[in-house]
């Protein structure tokens, strides 16, 4: 395995006796404080226990960043202390000396709070260090009665009970993460634009601090397509990982995409919204003001508006019911649903390829409502992409039903939190130990 980066330390100063209490001295001579160094090595033996497919020895860290057995062992249990890691017994490979021990993530120590406010229902997960869930919750009401305030307190009451539902387990929530279906503001904490919940220019995280418990905390705001992205990123197959595009199939569409491993977001974290490309300039009118947007054929309001059904907000996780309705319509033979299907399938279809030739993405996700309607979405997306993307002859998009159920932006969010963790254990462990 190829040496890991250890920042602002030449092997030999690896080697030598620790910087003293104030600083050190970095690779090109230019002091480097302590913390910020040992913070930087933190991250890099934290991430090594992470990544490792089975347990990891200290001799194995140490071998793996270059650093002394003692200074990785030193590093090794300041994460012990903090409940980052935990030690388990390996197998003996002799019948003589002492069990080794090897290092694997905690399950208890720090967890991630997701949220998710959409059309009709808010939702709320926690996930640990080990990326399990240990909460859970849906609540199916629709947003688009409340005001922003009520719609917000409700959602931070489901929080609270996230919250002790993690601390009843062990977890310590240090991080909230709220999936919006919407325009963000990059770092402020606002809400933009919601077309489909009829918000604009709301303080989100203003309001979810009203709730003292959760005042206490960081909290980020994403597009939910974004999180769902992410979700998928942690749990589809890793021959997608390099790139894909995950749709978010729900009253609006959004699409999360993945290039390089890594999610692109645009350079406001706008970028994504594919609900609103337009089929046809002439079509019905949008939520967004203009005319014949893609949600406007393949959304969900769209698709029961379409097939004379109900027109009720009913999102894959808050209408579970009513796309088990639709699948069993659809399975039965309901002539205008599949009629329905099929105008939403050829318009994300075409949609769907203009962004394939655009961005050369090898795979395409069909999340959220996409999923369980798949059997009659899918042939005609593949379809499209074939007889629209000029190289699909030599190389066919793929595509694929999300690894990830309904749930996958909430649980997306709430893992971007442990993430961040895990990238900067330091400032974690700083509440205590660190900060000297
Ligand atoms: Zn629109």
């Amino acid at each position: 395995m190829a040496r890991a980066n250890v920042k602002g330390m030449s092997d030999q100063e690896s080697a030598g006796p620790a910087p003293s209490a104030t600083g050190g001295f970095g690779r090109a001579g230019r002091p480097v404080r302590q913390g910020a160094l040992r913070g930087h090595n933190l991250g890099l033996a934290l991430r090594i226990v992470a990544e490792a497919a089975t347990p990891v020895s200290r001799a194995r860290i140490a071998a793996i960043t270059g650093l002394t057995r003692a200074t990785a062992s030193t590093l090794v249990d300041t994460l012990l202390a903090g409940r980052l890691v935990r030690e388990v017994e390996l197998p003996r490979t002799s019948r003589s000396g002492r069990p080794a021990v090897g290092l694997v993530l905690a399950p208890g120590g720090p967890g991630g709070l997701g949220l998710e406010l959409n059309v009709d229902y808010v939702a709320a997960t926690v996930v640990d260090l080990t990326g399990s869930v240990v909460f859970h919750e849906v609540v199916a009401a629709d947003q688009r009665l409340l005001d922003p305030p009520e719609a917000l307190s409700r959602t931070a009451a489901l929080a609270c009970a996230g919250l002790d539902a993690a601390a009843a387990k062990g977890v310590e929530v240090c991080g909230v993460a709220l999936a919006l279906p919407g325009l963000v503001e990059p770092g402020r904490g606002r809400l933009l634009l919601a077309p489909n919940l009829g918000w604009r220019d709301v303080d989100v995280a203003g309001l979810l601090r009203r709730e003292p418990r959760l005042a206490a905390l960081p909290v980020s705001l994403d597009n939910e397509a974004n999180y769902a992205a992410l979700a998928e990123l942690a749990s589809g197959p890793q021959e997608d990982a390099p790139d894909f595009v995950h749709l978010s199939g729900e009253v609006g569409i959004g699409a999360g995409i993945v290039l390089g491993g890594r999610l692109f977001r645009g350079s406001r974290g706008w970028g994504g919204e594919i609900g609103h490309v337009t089929v046809d300039p002439a079509g019905p009118p949008c939520s967004c003001g203009a005319r014949g947007c893609l949600e406007q054929y393949a959304g969900q309001e769209a698709i029961l508006r379409r097939a004379g059904l109900s027109g009720s907000a009913a999102t894959s996780l808050g209408g579970e019911p009513t796309i088990r309705l639709l699948v069993q319509r659809a399975a039965d033979g309901d002539a205008d649903l599949l009629a329905a299907l099929a105008d939403a399938a050829n318009a994300l279809g075409v949609v769907v390829a203009g962004m394939v030739n655009l961005l050369d993405v090898g795979t395409v996700v069909l999340g959220g409502i996409y999923g369980p309607l798949a059997p009659w979405i899918q042939p005609a997306v593949e379809a499209e992409l074939a007889a629209r993307v000029l190289w699909s002859a030599w190389a066919p998009p793929r595509v694929r039903i999300a690894t990830k159920g309904p749930e996958s932006a909430v649980l997306g969010a709430a893992t971007s939190v442990v993430s961040g963790v895990l990238a900067d254990p330091a400032t974690w462990l700083g509440r205590g130990t660190l900060r000297a």
